[in-house]
């Protein structure tokens, strides 16, 4: 997996994690708030409601005390008004008739007028009255001519109603007096509070005043204050009920009930009682009909006394509304909790999509810079190139480029030296690989220039090419058979270079593996053709080129050892030329000479084929070291040796045996336990066997 794939996965899954856990903690928090808000509905709504009914019932009472008290300035108002008219008036008269009538002619005529005044349905009118106690206008009747003292009159209550008059008119002109009095229209004497307003009239030493029975007034506020509030609504059903503590209905089932009604549900009303017994009112449960209905609900309501007038004012709310306006709300809770999780769920899809997105990015950057940094590396390790540590974006891959440099500033440096090295070797040391079949793979220039072949034209041949003929095959198997063996060659070769020119070389051959698997092998040569040459020379025969006595001598012993290891049969040729002395003294040493390069020659060119080594022991004397397959093809070969020499037709006049050179053989075969000078002794005297028996001759031992 690549890192940015692997980096950019991380980020979204982790992501997605963390976004699913989101939604899932979110989802569970609204539940629970969904939970715990819908069992607070019911509370906080009844609460709610329970206040609101509160509220209308406050209302309700606030306007019954605002009213109240707005009848007494009312009343005060009128009558003041009522009492300043009938001042004004009779001030009127007096000044009219001041000095063109009596006194009495003049108190007359206002008593007059004044007396036919009269209002508020008949129940009030003026009256006046001497400051002194006596009645004037009283109750409707003139009393100027009788004297009628009422300044001892006093109300129910105890109190002189006259002279609390006079007193308040003649120290404050005007006032305002409370007392009780009887109704001129009800024949009892039962007296009602009345409210009465009097001025005094300094002309006469009289006061003037008008009053107003309370109830009266007061009957008449009521009735339009239960007009008003049997007319308040609100809500689906809401209105407000008032009874009185003296069980009595004034508005029941939202309508006014004057006359008032009986209460019909005493225990519903000793309920009201009980909850309004307190200042601030109560809250009672209870069962009742709707204004629309004839069946019961549940019902909750405030009630709360107006005590002045004992009123009991209440209004309800029905439990099946509350329930359904909870249900409602609950509905409401729920939509919208699953409003915000619909909501919440769309926020996290984009969520999503954008880490997507961002994932997506912050992978092709990662794998950009991730790309550049391999491919900064790739041409770092391919062309050994520094990488250009400004060109990477991350710090770890600064630190690894960093090293890298400095592994490559040290290879170069070490390539450097190696090359130069390898200039040195493959200008002065002599190497060739080839591969497991001994095909050329690659050569040293030393290699080209000792062979005289180019490299192309050793390049997927075999050593072949460089193989001397005198090689025998022996030999290279046995260079094969080690090196399967894995083991290190070693040994001098015999090469010849393309212009048939021999060289020598001591090789070194060693398998190369790859990988612990061979693939071919590796040769270095030392070429040693100089040193060759001197130990050539030490064993060659300069006249003949053949080996020498001394070789001979070390090759007999050689011999002897291989044929006894192999148990092969071995021979020794001696070979003499026959009447040499005589040739020397006919034609003289010079083509004596040429006649032994003759003989030499032949004798090396007919044991060439075979498993022998030819020498020139001295003079005209040769041997020849042989490995026969028999004795016969021994004796066959030198005899065959023998007629080759004389078929050479050197004249030879004064030999005693042909008149060409003729050569004697002795044959030895090495027999078991023999040293070598036995052997040579045997080959010795078969050789002189052949001289004795008339020479051009071979004999054996
Ligand atoms: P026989 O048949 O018994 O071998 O008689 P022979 O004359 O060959 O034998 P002998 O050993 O008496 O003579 C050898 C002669 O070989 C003596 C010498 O003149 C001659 N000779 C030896 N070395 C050389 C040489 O290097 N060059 C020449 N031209 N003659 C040599
Ligand atoms: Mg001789
Ligand atoms: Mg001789």
């Amino acid at each position: 997996m690549k890192i940015s794939n692997f980096i950019s996965k991380s980020i979204f899954l982790v992501s997605i994690i963390s976004v699913i856990f989101v939604l899932l903690v979110t989802i569970l928090l609204q539940y629970n708030n969904f939970q715990k808000e819908s069992g607070e509905i019911k509370k906080t709504y009844l609460k709610q409601k329970k206040k609101h009914l509160e509220k209308e019932v406050e209302k309700v009472y606030n306007y019954i005390q605002f009213k109240e008290k707005e009848i007494n300035e009312k009343l005060k108002i009128e009558l003041k008004q009522k009492v300043d008219n009938a001042y004004n008036t009779a001030m009127f008269i007096y000044k009219q008739y001041k000095n063109k009538k009596s006194d009495d002619e003049i108190k007359e005529l206002i008593v007059n007028v004044l007396k036919n005044y009269s209002f508020s349905n008949e129940r009030s009118y003026y009256f006046i009255n001497s400051n002194d106690g006596r009645a004037i206008l009283f109750n409707k009747n003139d009393y100027l001519n009788t004297y009628k003292h009422i300044w001892n009159m006093y109300d129910s209550k105890g109190e002189y109603i006259i002279r609390k008059q006079s007193a308040i008119a003649l120290k404050k002109g005007s006032g305002f007096v409370k007392n009780h009095f009887v109704k001129p229209d009800i024949k009892n004497s039962k007296q009602f509070p009345k409210l009465s307003y009097i001025r005094n009239f300094e002309p006469f030493n009289w006061h003037i005043g008008t009053g107003e029975y309370l109830d009266d007034v007061e009957e008449l506020a009521k009735d339009e204050i239960l007009n008003y509030i049997a007319s308040i609504r609100y809500e689906e059903s809401g209105y407000i009920f008032l009874n009185t503590i003296y069980k009595k209905a004034l508005i029941f089932n939202g309508k006014k009930q004057l006359p008032a009604i009986e209460y019909p549900n005493y225990e519903l009303l000793k309920k009201q009682l009980d909850a309004s017994s307190k200042k601030e009112g109560g809250f009672i449960k209870y069962k009742f009909k709707k204004l629309d209905s004839k069946e019961e609900y549940g019902k909750i309501a405030f009630v709360k006394r107006f005590e002045k007038w004992g009123w009991i004012i209440g209004t309800g709310a029905y439990i099946d509304e509350i329930d359904e306006i909870i249900e409602q709300k609950k509905l409401f809770l729920k939509n919208s909790v699953f409003f915000q999780l619909e909501l919440g769920f769309l926020f996290i899809l984009f969520i999503i999509l954008v880490i997507y997105f961002i994932s997506q990015k912050t992978s092709s950057l990662i794998n950009s810079h991730i790309e550049n940094f391999i491919n900064e590396f790739d041409i770092a390790t391919k062309e050994f190139k520094k990488i250009n540590v400004h060109n990477l974006a991350y710090k770890e891959f600064k630190t690894l480029a960093k090293n890298l440099n400095k592994i490559l500033e040290q290879r170069n440096s070490d390539y450097e030296k190696l090359e130069n090295y390898n200039k040195i070797l493959n200008e002065h040391v002599i190497s060739s690989t080839t591969d497991l079949k001994g095909v050329i793979t690659d050569v040293s220039q030393a290699f080209c220039d000792i062979t005289g072949y180019t490299k192309e034209e050793l390049i997927g041949k075999s050593h072949n090419i460089i193989r001397h003929p005198d090689i025998e095959n022996s030999f290279y198997q046995n260079i094969w058979k080690e090196l399967e063996k894995n083991n290190v060659f070693k040994g001098e070769i015999k090469n010849i270079k393309k212009d048939g020119e021999v060289y020598w070389v001591d090789i070194i051959i060693q398998p190369i593996y790859e990988n612990n698997t061979k693939i071919g092998y590796t040769a270095i040569k030392h070429d040693i053709t100089d040193k060759k040459r001197i130990e050539d020379y030490s064993i060659t025969d300069e006249l003949t080129k053949l080996y020498n006595r001394r070789y001979f001598n070390s090759k007999i012993e050689d011999g002897i050892k291989i044929a006894k290891e192999k148990n092969s049969l071995f021979s020794l040729f001696m070979i003499d030329i026959d009447y040499f002395k005589d040739y020397n003294d006919t034609y003289g040493h010079q083509q004596g000479d040429e006649a032994l390069y003759k003989v030499a020659n032949t004798l090396k060119e007919f044991f060439k084929g075979f498993d022998s080594y030819s020498f020139r022991l001295g003079g005209e004397e040769f041997a020849v070291l042989l490995y026969p397959k028999s004795k016969e093809e021994a004796i066959t070969l030198a005899t065959e040796f023998k007629e080759r020499v004389k078929n050479l037709h050197i004249r030879h006049d004064s030999s005693k045996v042909s008149s060409f050179i003729t050569v004697s053989c002795g044959v030895a075969f090495l027999e078991e336990d023999m040293k070598s000078k036995e052997f040579y002794i045997c080959a010795d005297k078969a050789l002189y066997k052949a001289k004795e028996s008339g020479r051009d001759k071979v004999s054996t031992f």
